[in-house]
């Protein structure tokens, strides 16, 4: 089964009512690629807002989920409310969180379990810093979140696997796209040695990290690259070529 490109628009903590209504009628109105899976995460505030908004290709996704039902869990929420507002998606793992929030593999690999489980799909995001790189420890880093990950989980149909590393996050520093089709194709052979070669051909591995309408092109040509998730260039109108860069 070919992978279907896949780019995501993560937004991060970031714009207004109106500013986000902007993005969304900027999307509605471009010709986007038929080809591509097209979703955007906003704020939780505006999760609902652009449901509403955004023409119904346009997939929406949450930026975080607790691993309970219900319940006394003050701040958080939860994958039946996400469902119940028309929401399939939620980026889980992202590095800012695992580094601010303090969440851990095992967290994140249980927030992974309990969304896929209770029908909500997930970008799975994961890097090595600076330092890790530096000292040839890339692989090794991502392998072991990989196996956190596996632990808990035995379905991976609802995982879209990104693969970001830190150091280029938000920095304009985007990795090469050797580095990146490196890592990418590790991590496929990863999973086809550690779950299956099924899931290795099926899952999309994405990359993020400083992606923009200028870089998205030649890093969208690698085999193993299947679309990207998109911080900074996601506000602004170029993420529809980025959206549309899949040659
Ligand atoms: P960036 O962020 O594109 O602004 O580097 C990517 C991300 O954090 O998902």
């Amino acid at each position: 089964m070919a992978r279907k490109f896949f780019v995501g628009g993560n937004f991060k903590m970031n714009g207004t009512i109106s500013s986000i209504k902007e993005i969304v009628d900027n999307l509605n109105k471009a010709q986007l690629d038929p080809n591509v899976e097209t979703v955007i995460a906003p704020p939780a505030l505006y999760l609902l807002l652009v449901r509403e908004h955004a023409k119904k290709e346009i997939g929406v996704a949450a930026q975080n989920v607790f691993d309970k039902p219900n319940g006394a869990f003050t701040g958080e929420i939860s994958v039946h409310q996400l469902k119940d507002s028309g929401i399939d998606w939620v980026i889980l793992g992202h590095s800012e969180r695992r580094t601010n929030l303090a969440e851990s593999d095992e967290v994140v690999a249980s927030k992974t379990k309990y969304a896929t489980e209770n029908g909500l799909n997930v970008i799975w995001c994961c890097g090595e810093s600076l330092e890790q790189r530096e000292a040839g420890k890339t692989l090794e880093v991502i392998a072991a979140q990989l196996a956190a990950l596996k632990s808990q989980i035995s379905d991976w149909s609802r995982i879209v696997i990104a693969y970001e590393p830190i150091w280029a996050i938000g920095t304009g520093k985007v990795a090469t796209t050797e580095q990146a089709q490196e890592v990418h194709a590790s991590i496929r052979a990863w999973l086809a040695k550690e779950v299956s070669q099924k899931v290795a051909d099926e899952t999309r591995i994405l990359y993020g990290g400083s992606v923009s309408e200028k870089n998205c092109k030649d890093l969208s040509k690698e085999k193993d690259i299947d679309g990207f998730l998109v911080g900074g260039a996601s506000l602004k109108p170029a993420f529809v070529d980025i959206i549309n860069s899949k040659v």
